[in-house]
């Protein structure tokens, strides 16, 4: 072979000549050709709205494995273009309230009228229980079946930021794949309320009607973060409690200063179970996305949410790096001694082994 071929192929195949020439090589190349092809067909039928691709590149995403990392990557790469067309929606409210009756139902309301739906998850608890919110299949029956709505659980077995990164990457995925509208639901243990709030362009509450006493137990901050309060099960007997809820709530998002959205939060009643109030809820969803929109909040928010998200992300993964450094665990177990038996302070050791990473 002349020498010029030679190195036109080694310089396409990005292998050396000699290696190529090994069978090993040969077989590892022929490996990484089918995986770049697999990639790209997968990209393809992804952005030609393919819900299985979409379920692959999700699974490659949450994969712990470094092939599948650089594929996920890719893939990302190949999507980010084709992003950023949707409405997302973060709903939040305790075990019971109703989330997944609404979300069944406020699904179907959206698919009647062609828009695309797909429901994520942000379960912490799966963390622990390595179970998930929407992990049990009896949960949105109707909307699973619907050609126009996506339904994926919460990644689990991870830390909060673990699967809160996995689900920003797999609403990139869902927008490349057409779907117009992202809801990202989450139970509200620990931060993650705030974790979907910072992902999301509206949230909404789902709250119950109590005994008068509304504000009680309800967690500080989660009323100045919903753009809307969704009193659901306003059905029945329990219509009347309902409507005085509304009237507390109202009083008490009066009292929180105006929002950098400029957005006056909304307190609405609903029955999810018997669909009623369920499109006053996307009239106030649309009303705040075309206020936002005029006030330029819409992608002002966007922005901050992904140097947000860059700063988190850089955060974890040095964090991540620091600790499984073999070096530093050797080191953090004897500081931690000399700490137990108060040789040195929780400063001088930070510093100390800060210093013996860099
Ligand atoms: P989640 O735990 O927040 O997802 O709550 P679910 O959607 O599983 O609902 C819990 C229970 O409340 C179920 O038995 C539902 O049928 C019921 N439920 C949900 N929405 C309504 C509603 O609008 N009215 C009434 N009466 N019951 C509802």
């Amino acid at each position: 072979m002349s020498k010029s071929k030679k190195s036109a192929l080694e310089e396409k195949k990005g292998v050396s000549f000699s290696e190529i020439t090994s069978k090993s090589s040969i077989d590892a190349f022929k490996n990484k050709r089918k995986a770049d092809i697999d990639t790209s067909n997968l990209i393809e039928s992804l952005l030609n709205k393919d819900i299985t691709a979409l379920s692959r590149a999700i699974t490659l995403i949450e994969s712990k494995n470094p092939q599948h990392k650089v594929k996920a990557t890719n893939i990302l790469q190949a999507c980010l273009p084709h992003a950023n067309n949707s409405i997302r929606i973060g709903i939040t409210g305790v075990p019971g309230v109703g989330k997944s009756t609404f979300i069944e139902t406020f699904g179907k309301h959206l698919t009647a009228f062609g828009k695309r739906v797909a429901v994520l998850a942000i379960d912490p608890s799966s963390t622990i229980t390595k179970g998930s919110i929407l992990g049990d299949k009896t949960r949105m029956e109707e909307l699973v079946k619907d050609e126009n709505a996506f339904i994926r659980p919460s990644a689990s077995g991870d830390s909060l930021g673990g699967v809160a990164r996995k689900t920003r990457e797999s609403i990139i995925l869902c927008e490349a794949a057409g779907f117009d509208v992202i809801i990202i639901e989450t139970v509200g243990v620990g931060q993650s309320e705030t974790t979907v709030h910072s992902m999301v362009d509206f949230f909404l509450l789902l709250k119950l009607a109590g005994a008068g006493d509304e504000l009680q137990g309800i967690k500080r901050g989660i009323i100045e973060m919903a753009d809307a309060i969704a009193i659901n099960k306003a059905d029945g007997d329990n219509l009347k409690r309902a409507k005085l809820a509304k009237v507390e709530f109202n009083r008490a998002l009066h009292l929180y200063p105006t929002k950098s959205s400029n957005w006056q939060p909304q307190v609405t009643l609903c029955s999810a179970l018997k669909n009623e109030g369920i499109d006053a809820i996307w009239d106030i969803i649309s009303d705040y996305i075309k206020t936002t929109t005029n006030n330029n909040y819409f992608n002002t928010n966007r922005n901050e949410q992904n140097k947000y998200w860059l700063i988190q992300t850089i955060e974890e993964q040095l964090k991540s790096n620091f600790f499984n450094t073999p070096k530093i665990k050797k080191a953090l177990e004897n500081q931690l001694e000399l700490l137990e038996t108060n040789q040195t302070t929780p400063f001088a050791a930070a510093e100390y082994l800060l210093k013996l990473y860099s």
